[in-house]
């Protein structure tokens, strides 16, 4: 889903072999990519701290300005290292004098190097391969461990890579169909909103806090043309967001779609709240039926197994209000997928009915919220929208959040969301290919 490509030739496939390798000058200048002005002076194996260094120094054509590509007389130099791809498990460290230019133009300025961006530690083809096992691993702890580095210091290339790949795509391309969705950050009352786009399950923007202001931020960078061309808006029934796609939007009634994501976790949550105070009054009496069962109440039944489901088969057709309440939510689970809106509406006003009515306040709750939200739950009912997009996006944001044990902060979140979600082009590219105008 990331696809972000590679530059051609990335990364070399050329094996290492055994450690009879490292002292091989051509070769490391072949898998560094290294070329003149630039080459690889001498291979230093230092078997006592297990590293390699590698020693690069650049002719005096090396030395020009990087804003202008101009050839600049060296003001003065200083050493610099670069933790490179490990050499048969030895950490590799590039070394290279870098000079400094003194450019008429453009001041006292520092050379650029083809193997690594400007100010990063890490060579180009270091840093890509920790974001490659950020990806996989979805883990800053279990990087840095495995690779030998600083819990910071994997964090920092996570963060430059998102700023790079934010700044290779700029603004993002409105969709057709946007979801937008709040998520906490920690078990605190701190708050971003997610915008995805739907048909892509693609993040195009995280959001301080969850007010109006919030998503009015996303919408105010499209002028209204575009905007016009936004045909649905997936959303919780939440009143900010609402009111926000109602100022920028045209016609937003018919646009705004409560989806069924979202109506079914609430009605989840009602269940969970009815069997919390059915169990409380079942245990008080010594009847165990309830406890510990919340999860197999949120699964459909057909998903689970052994006992779970042999006793939850035995429960929900019985006279428990927890059952009653689990079957409001199995019937709402069948009343999506319409193509008729007349039909959709005609079964959705017999459901409502029943729960608007019924003895169980938290499903009277989610009723009463259903039928002040009509339209919107109607949109949901007869929309080919995808659901699942909005759902597989949510459930890989609460893992990301779970792997990391929450977020101190929400710049972090935004960052780890937009790093696995945001499908940008997150790879550093080697300067030299990017400035070539010498
Ligand atoms: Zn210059």
């Amino acid at each position: 889903m990331n696809g972000a490509a590679r530059p051609d030739g990335w990364p070399p496939t050329r094996p290492l072999g055994n450690i009879g390798c490292v002292n091989d000058r051509r070769l490391y200048e072949q898998i560094l990519g290294i070329t003149a002005p630039w080459h690889v002076e001498d291979v230093e194996l230092k078997l006592d701290h297990g590293q390699v260094l590698i020693r690069v120094e650049g002719s005096a054509s090396a030395e020009i300005c990087p804003e202008c590509g101009e050839r600049r007389p060296r003001y003065d130099a200083s050493e610099r290292r670069w933790r490179h791809l490990d050499t048969c498990q030895y950490q590799t460290i590039l070394v290279a004098t870098v000079p400094r230019i003194k450019c008429e133009e453009h001041g006292v300025k520092q050379v650029r190097v083809p193997w690594a961006e400007e100010r990063s530690r890490f060579t180009a083809l270091f840093e890509a391969l920790v974001i490659d096992w950020l990806q996989a691993t979805e883990n800053i702890a279990a990087v840095a461990k495995g690779m030998r580095l600083s819990w910071e210091e994997v964090a920092g290339i996570r963060s430059r890579a998102v700023t790079r790949g934010m700044r290779r795509r700029g603004r993002a391309a409105l969709p057709g169909s946007v979801g937008v969705d709040e998520t906490s950050v920690t078990r605190g009352h701190q708050y971003i909103t997610v915008v995805n786009a739907l048909s892509e399950a693609r993040v195009l923007e995280v959001i301080d806090d969850r007010k109006e202001e919030s998503l009015s931020s996303f919408w105010n960078q499209y002028s209204p043309e575009e905007l016009a061309h936004v045909e649905k808006v997936a959303m919780d029934m939440w009143p900010p967001y609402i009111a926000s796609t109602h100022k920028h939007l045209s016609m937003a009634d018919e646009k705004i779609v409560f989806d069924k994501f979202h109506i079914m976790k609430h009605l989840g949550e009602a269940v969970d709240l009815v069997r919390r105070a059915e169990n409380r009054q079942l245990r008080a009496v010594g009847d165990e039926r309830l406890a510990k069962t919340r999860y197999w109440w949120l699964t459909h039944p057909e998903r689970l197994e052994g006992e779970a489901r042999v006793r939850i088969e035995a429960m929900r057709h019985g006279s428990l209000r927890t059952a009653r309440a689990f079957r409001y939510k199995e019937h709402a689970s069948r009343l999506w997928g319409y193509i008729r809106r007349g039909m959709a509406e005609r079964l959705w006003r017999q459901w409502l009915h029943g729960a608007l009515r019924c003895a169980l306040e938290p499903i009277r709750v989610v009723a009463r919220m259903i039928r002040n939200h009509w339209d919107g739950v109607i949109n949901a009912a007869t929309s080919d929208i995808t659901n699942a997009m909005s759902e597989s996006v949510n459930s890989h944001i609460q893992r990301i959040k779970k792997r990391a044990c929450g977020f101190r902060s929400r710049s972090r979140f935004r960052e780890a969301i937009l790093f696995h979600l945001g499908g940008l082009d997150l790879y550093p590219t080697l300067p030299s290919s990017t400035h070539s105008k010498a």
